[in-house]
C-alpha cells in the first residue's frame, strides 16, 4: 500500500500531527489530486482550538484543508472529461445525501500530498493563474463573494462596511470594489490591516475603538449609514457596533463564525429601522467558476494575497502564525 504525508486533526484531543497515511484510491466519479497548494484559514485555527467542531464528524480524525489546488494524478472508474496532469482547483465542500459537507472538516481535505475529489467539485484552472492564488479562491475569495453578491445582494453605489481585514475581509474589500460598492468603509483594530484595506480599495479605514466611528461613517455616507455591513471577524462586539451604523433596511451579514450569542441591544430601533441580520456560509456552486473567470479576465488580482508558502511539515507553525497574526498574514499556503 502506498503511503502519503498528511496533517491530521485528532478530534477528541485537538492534536494536529503530521502522519503517514494510506494514499486514497479514487472511487467511481472521483479523481485523486496531487496537492500543489493548500490555504490555511482561520477556521482551521478554530477547529484546532476547539471553538469550531465539524457538523458531521468523519470519525476521530480528519485531514484538514478546504482551500486546495493541484494537478489530477489519477482518474477513478467512469470519470470522463478530465485527464491526468490537468491543473484544478477544488470546491470547498459538497452536498451528499442532502447534507452540506465541508472539505477538510467533515471529510479529508488537502493538507496532504494527495486528496480525493468528486468530479462535481473540480474546476479546470487556466495556466495564467498561479497555483497558490488559485488555492485560496475556494473560501478566502468565494465566501466573501457569496456574502456580497448572494446574501447581502450589494448593488452598485451602495455604501458598505467591512469589519475584520484578514483573509476574508481583504478579499471582501477587493470584491466590493469590483461590484461597484461606494463608499467602502473598513474597520479593524490593527493599523497594518487598515493600511492594507486602503491599498486594496477601501475609501476609509477606521479603528473600532475610535469614539467618532459612527460620526465618521455617517459623514462618509451622506448621513445615511451603511446599506450592508459584513462581519468577517466573528466577534460579538463587531456585530453590535455594525448595527449602530446601518442605514434603514440595512443588512448585517455574519460571515465570521463564533459560538457566542448574538445580541440586539435596542430591539425597538432594530424593528423601526427594519434592519436585517443574515447568516452566511460558503458560496453558491458557481462561485469558484465565476471567480476563476474574473481572475483570468483580469478583473481580479490575488497576487498580493499570498503572505508566505510553507512546507506541509510546518502546518502547526502556519496555524500559530495565523492565530497570533504574526506578520499580519492574508493567506499562508502549505505546499506538500
Ligand atoms: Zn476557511
Amino acid at each position: 500500500m502506498d503511503l502519503m504525508r498528511a496533517a491530521r486533526l485528532h478530534l477528541p484531543s485537538h492534536a494536529l500531527t503530521i502522519e503517514d497515511v494510506p494514499r486514497p484510491v479514487p472511487g467511481v466519479g472521483q479523481v485523486l489530486v496531487k496537492v500543489e497548494a493548500a490555504g490555511v484559514c482561520l477556521s482551521d485555527v478554530h477547529l484546532i482550538d476547539g471553538t469550531l467542531t465539524p457538523t458531521y464528524p468523519p470519525g476521530d480524525c480528519v485531514t484538514l484543508g478546504h482551500e486546495v489546488a493541484g494537478t489530477i494524478a489519477e482518474l477513478g472508474p467512469e470519470v470522463t472529461g478530465w485527464t491526468a496532469g490537468q491543473r484544478v482547483v477544488l470546491q470547498a465542500g459538497e452536498v451528499r445525501d442532502g447534507r452540506l459537507l465541508t472539505r477538510g472538516v467533515d471529510y479529508d481535505g488537502g493538507w496532504a500530498e494527495y486528496a480525493l475529489a468528486s468530479v462535481g467539485t473540480l474546476f479546470a484552472l487556466p495556466d495564467s493563474i498561479p497555483i497558490e492564488q488559485a488555492a485560496i479562491i475556494p473560501d478566502a475569495v468565494s465566501t466573501p463573494w457569496g456574502a456580497i453578491t448572494t446574501t447581502a445582494q450589494v448593488r452598485p453605489a451602495q455604501a458598505v462596511g467591512v469589519w475584520g481585514i484578514g483573509g476574508l475581509g481583504a478579499h471582501g474589500v477587493q470584491l466590493l470594489r469590483a461590484v461597484g460598492a461606494c463608499p467602502i468603509i473598513a474597520v479593524d483594530p490593527v493599523p497594518a490591516a487598515r493600511r492594507r484595506a486602503l491599498d486594496f480599495g477601501a475609501d476609509l479605514a477606521l479603528d473600532p475603538a475610535d469614539p467618532r466611528l459612527r460620526e465618521q461613517v455617517l459623514a462618509a455616507t451622506g448621513n445615511q449609514g451603511l446599506a450592508a455591513a459584513f462581519d468577517f471577524a466573528g466577534v460579538a462586539a463587531v456585530r453590535e457596533q455594525a448595527l449602530t451604523v446601518l442605514a434603514p433596511k440595512g443588512r448585517l451579514v455574519l460571515v465570521g463564525l463564533t459560538d457566542k450569542p448574538l445580541t440586539v441591544t435596542d430591539g425597538t430601533r432594530f424593528s423601526y429601522l427594519r434592519h436585517q441580520i443574515l447568516g452566511h456560509y460558503g458560496s453558491e456552486e458557481n462561485a469558484v467558476a465565476q471567480l476563476v473567470a474574473l481572475t483570468e479576465g483580469g478583473r481580479l488580482d490575488f497576487s498580493r494575497s499570498i503572505t508566505d508558502v510553507l512546507p506541509l511539515a510546518d502546518a502547526a507553525k502556519a496555524v500559530q502564525r495565523l492565530h497570533t497574526k504574526e506578520g499580519d498574514p492574508i493567506r499562508l499556503i502549505l505546499r506538500p
